[in-house]
């Protein structure tokens, strides 16, 4: 293609084949994405959005992409991802012509969705290409609309670009190349089908590029069959940044509303994300919070979408400081200057550790870890270890164990909602005693999340966005089905 030479030519410095690695090159930024041959309109934009130099993911998958290959990127959160795809669809972009839409982006989520949005028109300021977003939960009416416009780009959910498509308000038809962004987190949330019916209405002849933090069997097979030699780009998947600081605490089921109070009241405290297994917990911790004076938020698969989007924007611009979440709720979240991410719950598997952990320490600023363990989360935690290869600091107490009491005394959370689940007849303060044999097989599972509290459960999708999507057979359907076992 006469578009793929011209820009190839423009770059003095040509990238071959698996060299690549070798081309993290001079600290002068704008020159680093310059020699990649994108054109003025962007590297424009990419100073104004303070880029300096290409992160690693970039850096070693934007020349690849550039050339119409296909492109496997396995990175965590947090590592630039949306550029490394979005520049070079933009750069394709510009440089030919054809019938709109001309790139789809498929993410599992309508926070991924609009955060990608917002990258895109960052990244396409000064030139003509327009995107919109496709998701579910709102009305179709004005997505429809949108799509009529004919957009350069569509950034949709799979559920409700479907049902689009099926009505024949979608027309893919043009589509050149095709993203699937964050493919771990759509094959938990039971995406796959959709997803596989999708790329088979797509014309064959385009680029794939496919995203992930982890490449779980599944992923792997999906990416054999989409991927036509692909230039892989791994980044160590399974670690967590290293400017993110990790400890665990030791703590009763009890206590864990006190030490949070503790935490959030010390002084590198700025802003937390603070993570629970269920929807309904997230709400409750969130309201505690709240009334002990702290300007907290749930943001969780419960919520409408507006009451969600508000969420996230007033966590974003700082009018709450602490945002209790489920995992899958907060998954590929970005926003800048958390300081702090606390699992108030062990997260159910390495994976999901990387993935809210990932939350902190974002965009080269440090972030704190802090990861809440009861007597019986030993063996899930032993897991993460070994998944990470790395021995998490376990932080003792002992000194202000006598404070944490008192304030425990002063009412929590945690005793309060043992009505939520099974109370333990010892009284021993676990009242999530279901969970913790899943947590002994050091595996999350839905099946031991769902066995954990009463009335929050609704399986392994609790705190999903799938509560929000257009209700339909489809979706119930695939509600039932959920993800992997
Ligand atoms: P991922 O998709 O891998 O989780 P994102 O693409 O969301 O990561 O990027 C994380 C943050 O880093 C975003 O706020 C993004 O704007 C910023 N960012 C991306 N690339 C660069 C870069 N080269 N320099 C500085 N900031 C960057
Ligand atoms: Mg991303």
């Amino acid at each position: 293609m006469g578009w793929e030479l011209r820009r190839e030519m423009r770059r003095s410095n040509t990238v071959t084949g698996n060299l690549i690695t070798t081309t993290i090159r001079s600290p002068r930024s704008k020159d680093a994405f310059a020699s990649f041959g994108l054109g003025k309109s962007l590297l424009r934009a990419i100073s104004e959005a303070g880029f300096q130099t290409p992160r690693p993911i970039q850096a070693k998958a934007i020349p690849e992409a550039l050339t119409g290959r296909d492109v496997l990127g396995l990175a965590q959160t947090g590592t630039g991802k949306t550029a490394a795809f979005a520049l070079p669809i933009l750069e394709r972009l510009i440089a030919t012509r054809g019938r709109n839409p001309r790139a789809l982006i498929l993410a599992p989520t309508r926070e991924l969705a609009i955060q990608i949005h917002r990258e895109i028109e960052l990244l396409a300021k000064f030139t003509q290409i327009r995107a919109i977003t496709v998701f579910g939960g709102v009305a179709a009416g004005p997505q429809i609309k949108n799509l009529r416009r004919r957009p350069d780009i569509v950034i949709a959910c799979p559920g409700r670009l479907l049902d689009l498509m099926g009505s024949g308000d979608a027309h893919l038809d043009g589509v050149q190349v095709v993203v699937l962004d964050e493919a771990d987190h759509m094959l938990d949330m039971g995406f796959l089908p959709d997803i596989k019916r999708i790329l088979a209405k797509l014309p064959p002849r385009r680029q794939n590029l496919l995203f992930s933090a982890t490449m779980p069997r599944e992923i792997r097979s999906l990416a054999n069959g989409l991927l036509h030699d692909p230039h892989t780009v791994e980044l160590a998947t399974a670690m967590p940044l290293e400017t993110i600081e990790h400890a665990l605490y030791p703590v009763d089921q009890n206590r864990k509303s006190a030490l949070l109070r503790r935490l959030l009241a010390a002084d590198d405290f700025k802003s937390a994300i603070v993570f629970l297994r269920t929807k309904h917990r997230a709400k409750r911790l969130a309201q505690e919070l709240d009334r002990a004076g702290h300007r907290a938020i749930a943001l969780q698969g419960n919520m409408s979408q507006g009451q969600r989007q508000r969420a996230m924007d007033g966590f974003r611009d700082g009018t709450f400081d602490v945002l209790v979440a489920t995992d899958i709720a907060a998954r590929g979240i970005d926003v800048a200057k958390v300081s702090h991410v606390i699992n108030f719950d062990v997260p159910g598997t390495p994976e999901a550790y990387t993935h809210r952990i990932g939350r902190t320490g974002r965009a080269e600023c440090s972030g704190k870890a802090y990861t809440f363990v009861t007597h019986e989360d030993f063996p899930a935690i032993k897991a993460i270890e070994k998944k990470l290869k790395m021995e998490i600091p376990r932080i003792r107490r002992r000194a202000d164990e006598k404070e944490l009491e008192a304030d425990t005394q002063a009412g929590s959370l945690d005793r309060r909602n043992n009505t939520g689940g099974p109370r333990t007849s010892k009284g021993s303060g676990r009242p999530w005693k279901g969970r913790s044999g899943g947590a002994a097989k050091g595996r999350s599972s839905g099946a031991a999340k769902g066995r954990s509290s009463g009335s929050a459960r609704r399986g392994p999708t609790s705190g999903s966005a799938s509560g929000t999507r257009t209700p339909s057979k489809n979706n119930r359907k695939r509600r039932r089905m959920g993800p992997k076992a």
